[in-house]
């Protein structure tokens, strides 16, 4: 058995300096991604720093009609916000999708951000895993594959990212907030998540000692929003395909649209293809159809998940019809 040291800081900047000063320091939130990966031998670090505790767990409305949401708000906390129900669907109902009732309350904003792959051979430590030890190969390259990957992967890997909340936060242009030793910076999600290359170990942006501390919401573009995920079971799995998807139609033509997917990339992936082609276009099945196979024309299809590419087209042309559905029966969410 390791042994581990365990420290609870005073405050974030409290926190961002001990991980700093302390090589094989990470923070912990609500735990339901790095305990299990204690107990696996996945990760190894000499020191836990508790973050569960900060006063970063309130969602505020910002002055220019967005929200700002604490690095510690909790999944179910989150997902049942009166404001984020009304005016951020997507992101409500991508939470519900996201985790069992129990792993909803325990769950972090932060943490769900920052939950690593759920590839078999990422967690099984007598495997080769480029992720988890550089430098290994990639035991999925070969072998199963069936939640693997089809867009923006490598040779080095071919993960997927497991969050819902993720997609939905693409989808909103959302930000997130971190602090680091040199104070506060913001960072697109879309900027978040690094493709793996040839370095698939890290798969964010963020430094090893910076801590994140919130995320900040644009105001809502339209309320008609949705998240739409496919998988195993219902009651509790991750993600085959997903879609977050808000569209706006004005005189039978759709003037705004934002897409995002889950299930099929290193992390969430943004649908600027897809968006481009609807965008001018009638709300049609055909003009759908059309916007997904401009996405997932280049998509790569590995022995076990060619499955995903006709699937997301289906889900992404049922997600839009719904939405359109909605829009013609005058709801708002
Ligand atoms: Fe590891 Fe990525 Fe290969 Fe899975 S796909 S075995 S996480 S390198």
């Amino acid at each position: 058995m390791r042994s581990l040291r365990y420290e609870r800081p005073a405050d974030p900047a409290a926190a961002v300096a001990v991980v700093h000063d302390t090589p094989g320091a990470v923070f912990l939130a609500g735990g339901t991604n790095l305990v299990d990966h204690l107990k696996l031998g996945v990760a190894t670090p000499d020191l836990l720093v508790d973050v569960s505790h900060l006063p970063l767990d309130t969602v505020e409305e910002t002055a220019d009609g967005g929200i700002r949401v604490g690095t510690n708000v909790r999944n179910s906390d989150l997902a049942a916000h009166p404001h984020v129900r009304s005016n951020y669907p997507m992101l409500s109902r991508a939470l519900l999708a996201g985790a069992s009732p129990q792993l909803r309350n325990l769950a972090t904003t932060g943490g769900n951000l920052l939950q690593r792959t759920r590839c078999s051979y990422f967690r099984d430590v007598t495997t080769a895993c480029n992720k988890r030890e550089p430098g290994t190969g990639c035991s999925a390259l070969g072998g199963y594959t069936r939640y693997h990957a089809v867009l923006g992967a490598s040779e080095h890997c071919v993960a997927t990212h497991p969050s819902d909340m993720a997609v939905a936060l693409l989808a909103l242009d959302a930000e997130v907030l971190v602090l680091g030793p040199d104070g506060e910076r913001a960072v697109a999600v879309e900027d978040f998540y690094r493709p793996p290359g040839d370095t698939p170990e890290r798969d964010t942006v963020l430094e090893r000692d910076e801590l994140v501390v919130g995320v900040r919401i644009p105001p809502p573009h339209t309320p008609l929003s949705t998240y739409r995920k496919v998988r195993d079971r219902a009651s509790y799995a991750f993600a085959l395909v997903s879609v977050a998807a808000e569209m706006t139609v004005a005189d039978g033509t759709i003037t705004g649209c934002r897409l995002a997917f889950g299930g099929v990339a290193h992390g969430p992936w943004r649908a600027h293809r897809a968006e481009a082609a609807l965008l001018g276009q009638p709300p049609t099945e055909s003009v759908f159809a059309s916007a997904a196979d401009a996405e997932l024309a280049e998509a790569t299809p590995l022995d076990g998940n060619a499955y995903k590419i006709p699937l997301l087209r289906r889900t992404v042309v049922a997600t839009l019809r719904e939405l359109d559905e909605r829009r013609g029966r005058g709801e708002s969410a």
